[in-house]
């Protein structure tokens, strides 16, 4: 299978900061994956890409991104994971509404549950902009 590159919403899979959006994760560590550390060659693409702008952070001339705030909604790491969560709520007998659908989430990069449509949703981002 070939590696999909990253880009800034990324999550990492591996290391100490694994379940990291790459845009979070600090430069420093990075650039010191840059200096061979790593056989990640999609992530290794990222940051040559990035080098210019992971250098001024780490110099301390660009601010570095804020920390998502963790979000409220249950996390799930994966897309296959909401999927199997999803498929588990609907059999279950409940009134009030269930989730219809999963979403990648913009904040924290996880995927949530949402009972919206995606009619409902895109007019939810929407809003948020
Ligand atoms: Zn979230």
């Amino acid at each position: 299978m070939e590696a999909q590159p990253y880009t800034d919403d990324t999550v990492l899979l591996w290391g100490p900061h694994k379940f990291t959006r790459v845009s979070r994760i600090p430069v420093d560590y990075l650039l010191s994956l840059n200096k061979g550390n790593t056989h990640d060659k999609p992530l290794l693409a990222y940051i040559q890409a990035n080098k210019e702008k992971l250098d001024a952070i780490a110099r301390g001339e660009t601010p570095a991104p804020q920390a998502s705030k963790a979000c409220d909604k249950k996390l799930f790491i994966t897309q296959e994971e909401a999927k199997k969560e999803l498929k588990r709520i609907r059999k279950l007998h409940q009134k009030k509404t269930k989730p219809k659908r999963e979403y990648e989430c913009p904040k924290c990069g996880g995927w949530h549950l949402t009972s919206l449509s995606l009619d409902e949703w895109e007019r939810k981002l929407r809003s948020f902009k």
